[in-house]
């Protein structure tokens, strides 16, 4: 497949066109409150995630919703913020955002923008390239997104319906869903962790992996990062290149993990039926890949190691650290060190009480330490405060009548994980991820509206043919 991205999207809403059945329209209106609009899905972030599962349900014809970002035009998601990498770490040829399009593909993308040579000699794909497909794919299936608008606030409101609080450049607005997506991204039920050693330090000195780092301002000083993943790296490799006098990699386990178990989990048994699995052996999977983490790409490794100044200290966990002369003393499991600038890469943690549109009814929401108590050799508190998903994604009560409400919510998030395995967040599982979540959303509806539906059955009189006088009516 080659040619302009012009003939391409021609071709693209072609084939929108001809895999449209089935058409017609089913959700039933609803209104709230005084006459009130109400949508039926609201998705929280327009990351990939929020994107591609919006247009998902707008193809199922579920378009009666609201997407919505808090970040500006062109900066949802990862890839243009803190992805601090030239290059995505997956393959190239893993498909999801298409929905099974060819041509909505990120390979027909690139094919039309740069040449089929130029695809055939991509090793992997560059993150900027990838966010700009995204932003296509937006343009091209019309998938309405307002940016910069925040949601802040989640209750229950009356007909069983959620007031949605959304933070916006003109001031607060409220508006009502039948169903409430978080599409909120890795940290999306919690927060990016750092070593409690550090936490009292002054944020001048130290950062997550998901915050704005200003690079530029570690020319010249010495760079501490803790974690093994791909994204210590990252952050190590960038401060490199900005020109930090010495980069110090502590990594806590004795030996670099070097096998990345989500290449294993990638087969459609794994990302299908990973959430028929009883419980015991889905924390057995999970507790298992989480527990590996994720390997560094060999790219990532050899941009590292092309720096002399770059240093990787094994068994080097940190234990203690304080200010001293305006720089920061470290104690560690390797001995002491000192340095400018800490940066901490070692994942996120499930907290709701952390997201302030969550923190409300944070008890309420059921986890897996509520549901499922892992024998003594695979016990694991992080896991265990991982929310335990109904069948369709959405929230748990942990005391059934609490906080009914609760089954109204979709976590789309990395939280998915130990429910459904890889989430659909994640290039790999979207293809069958994505599918998967609109499907509970239009089940939950249509459950919900069975007796409106069979109204509309009674009341349906659309002729399709004309009897003859011999068999007119009386
Ligand atoms: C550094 C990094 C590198 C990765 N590299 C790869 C890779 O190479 N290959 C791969 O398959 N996966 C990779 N992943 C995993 C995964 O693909 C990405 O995390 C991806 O961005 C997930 O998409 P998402 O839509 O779920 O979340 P995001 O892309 O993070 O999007 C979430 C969106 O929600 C918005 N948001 C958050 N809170 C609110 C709020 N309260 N109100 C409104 N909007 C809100 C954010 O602004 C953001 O735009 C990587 C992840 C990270 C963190």
């Amino acid at each position: 497949m080659s040619g302009t991205l012009a003939e391409l999207e021609a071709q693209v809403r072609r084939e929108l066109e001809l895999t449209a059945h089935p058409t017609l329209d089913w959700m039933p209106n609803t209104s709230g409150p005084s006459g009130a609009h109400v949508y039926d899905v609201v998705i929280a972030g327009a990351g990939q995630g929020g994107l591609i599962l919006a247009h998902h349900l707008m193809r199922d014809r579920v378009r009666n919703i609201l997407l919505f970002d808090k970040a500006k035009f062109g900066q949802e998601g990862v890839w243009t913020t803190y992805a601090r990498m030239p290059t995505l770490r997956s393959p190239k040829d893993y498909t999801g955002p298409d929905l099974g399009l060819a041509s909505l593909t990120y390979q027909a993308w690139h094919e039309a923008k740069y040449g089929i040579a130029d695809w055939d000699a991509l090793e992997f794909i560059p993150a900027g390239d990838w966010a700009d497909y995204l932003l296509w794919i937006r343009a091209v299936a019309e998938v309405p997104v307002r940016n910069e608008v925040e949601l802040t606030g989640i209750a229950a409101a009356p007909d069983d319906l959620l007031k949605v609080t959304l933070k916006t450049t003109t001031g607060e607005e409220q508006v009502y869903a039948r169903k409430l997506v978080l599409a909120t991204g890795q940290d999306g039920a919690g927060k990016w962790l750092a070593p409690p050693c550090i936490e009292h330090l002054r944020r001048q000195y130290w950062a997550t992996t998901a915050d704005p780092i200003d690079f530029a301002a570690l020319k010249g000083k010495d760079v501490a990062v803790l974690g093994a993943g791909a994204s210590a790296a990252d952050n190590a490799a960038t401060a490199l290149d900005a020109g930090a006098r010495t980069v110090r990699m502590f990594v806590r386990r004795e030996r670099l993990q070097r096998v990345q178990p989500y290449r294993w989990l990638t087969f459609a048994g794994f990302l299908r039926h990973y959430c028929d699995l009883d419980d015991a052996w889905r924390w057995r999977f999970m507790s298992y890949v989480l527990g590996l983490r994720e390997s560094i790409p060999q790219h990532t490794y050899d941009r590292v190691r092309a720096f002399p100044n770059f240093e990787i200290i094994k068994g080097g966990g940190w234990n203690a650290a304080e200010e001293r002369d305006g720089r920061v003393g470290l104690e560690t499991d390797a001995g002491a060190f000192d340095a400018d600038y800490l940066i901490s890469c070692i994942g996120m943690d499930v907290d709701f009480a952390a997201r302030p549109e969550l923190k409300p009814f944070a008890p309420h929401i059921k986890t897996w330490r509520d549901a499922y108590t892992p024998p003594a050799n695979e016990q694991n508190e992080r896991l265990g405060r991982y929310p335990y998903l109904d069948g369709n994604g959405a929230y748990q009560e942990t005391n059934p009548g609490a906080a009914p409400y609760l089954r109204h919510i979709y976590d789309y998030t990395f939280a998915a994980t130990m429910s459904f395995g890889a989430s659909g967040c994640s290039i790999n599982a979207m293809k069958i991820a994505t599918p998967r979540l609109a499907g509970g959303i239009t089940r939950a509806l249509f459950q919900e509206d069975a007796s409106r539906h069979w109204e509309t059955l009674k009341a349906f009189d659309q002729t399709v043919f004309e009897p003859s006088e011999l068999d007119a009516d009386d």
